[in-house]
């Protein structure tokens, strides 16, 4: 791999390579763009076939973290982390204080968090290296509620758009995975008065969102087959995909995973076959503004105000859909891109305090 060539195509910052023999740490730190903010993303420790696959990962994921902070409106640049390692590893006090001193070296400029393999716990270790952290214990706490608020109301916002109207009421949304986000966002979709269908690859969950909020339960791979008002993926990225395509008869699909489009063309396959997208990483964002309300000491009802910021986001994307005549995936990534274009752009005249 040609590492400034793709640093220069996707337009990455910096990227920072690091080891450290003593616990046998390798890892990789990804900053996209910084010019709305210090780069926040969480840190992912998988077991990477190879250090392409884990740069290739961190450089993906570190430039979508730049457009959800963007669209939801926060002053925060996109970055990742990525550790090589088993995400069950037991000595976690090395790793992530290796991990910790890393981040420190960048003074700053990158804020890491939870993401896939990490704990609130392994990040007290980081927080004992470096300051630049957050996601901690007692803290801002587990993102969900409010991502979930988040999805609710791009959902109720997407609503409106296809229907006119935004109340779900009387509406079927079929929600895959029963898990953190989807449990909140049930619980909102039931205080309205919609119909649900849910799945889940663990039965407990399942059981809980049937016997608490009266969902109906359907099999894993039932769920794309359910005839429903809206789909809602909560589990899964890459579920809208050739054979899902052919199979979903909604609406909207409106929900809180990651990734959803296996490839972009599926986007604007689902334009084509008139089904109303809510882009994920837009619908989403309740996640990262949970985590910089803990940055700036916000209580859950103030991040949640925030989050429901969402509602008018989804439209303004939908709105920009429809004037320049390209799918909403498409749209959001103009939403953010304009937005970064408009803060760079800001007269950068003197004033007391600048360095001279
Ligand atoms: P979670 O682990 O609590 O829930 C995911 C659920 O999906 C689990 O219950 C799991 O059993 C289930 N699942 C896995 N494979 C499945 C399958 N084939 N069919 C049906 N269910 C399946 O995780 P979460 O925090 O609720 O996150 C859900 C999604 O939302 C993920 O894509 C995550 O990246 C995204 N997300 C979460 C947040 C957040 O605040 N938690 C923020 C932004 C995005």
């Amino acid at each position: 791999m040609d590492m400034f060539k793709e640093m220069r195509t996707f337009g990455h910052e910096q990227v920072l390579f690091s080891h450290d023999a003593s616990c046998g740490y390798y890892g990789i730190i990804a900053i996209h763009d910084t010019t709305l903010g210090p780069a926040l993303g969480g840190t992912r420790v998988w077991p990477y076939p190879s250090t392409e696959a884990a740069l290739e990962d961190v450089l993906r994921l570190s430039r979508g973290m730049t457009y959800k902070s963007a669209v939801a409106g926060l002053n925060l640049g996109g970055g990742k982390a990525v550790i090589i390692a088993d995400p069950k590893r037991p000595d976690r006090e090395s790793l992530f204080r290796a991990h910790g001193r890393f981040v420190e070296t960048l003074g700053g400029r990158y804020i890491t968090a939870e993401d896939v393999g990490t704990s609130p716990t392994d990040m007290e270790f980081v927080k004992r290296e470096t300051k630049h952290v957050a996601g901690l214990l007692n803290l801002s706490g587990d993102p969900s509620p409010v991502t979930s608020y988040g999805v609710y109301m791009g959902m109720k916002a997407s609503a409106k758009r296809r229907w006119g109207k935004d109340s779900l009421a009387g509406k079927t949304v079929a929600v895959q995975g029963a898990g953190k986000v989807a449990y909140y966002l049930m619980k909102h979709l039931k205080d309205e008065g919609a119909k649900i269908v849910t799945t889940d690859i663990d039965a407990e969950k399942v059981k809980r969102a049937v016997e608490e909020l009266g969902a109906t339960a359907v099999t894993p791979d039932e769920i794309y087959d359910v005839k429903a008002d809206i789909f809602a993926p909560c589990a899964l990225g890459a579920i809208i995909n050739d054979d899902t395509l052919k199979r979903l008869k909604v609406e909207i699909i409106a929900g809180g995973a990651n990734n959803q489009l296996a490839e972009q063309r599926h986007g604007t396959q689902l334009e084509k076959q008139g089904i109303l997208y809510a882009p994920d990483y837009v619908i989403n964002g309740g996640g990262v503004v949970n985590v910089f309300g803990e940055l700036q000491g916000w209580t859950m009802e103030r991040a949640k105000r925030k989050a429901q910021e969402i509602y008018d986001t989804i439209l303004r994307v939908y709105a920009i859909a429809d004037r320049e005549k390209i799918p909403s995936f498409e749209a959001a990534d103009h939403l953010a891109e304009e937005r970064i274009r408009s803060v760079a752009a800001l007269k950068r005249m003197w004033i007391a305090g600048d360095r001279t």
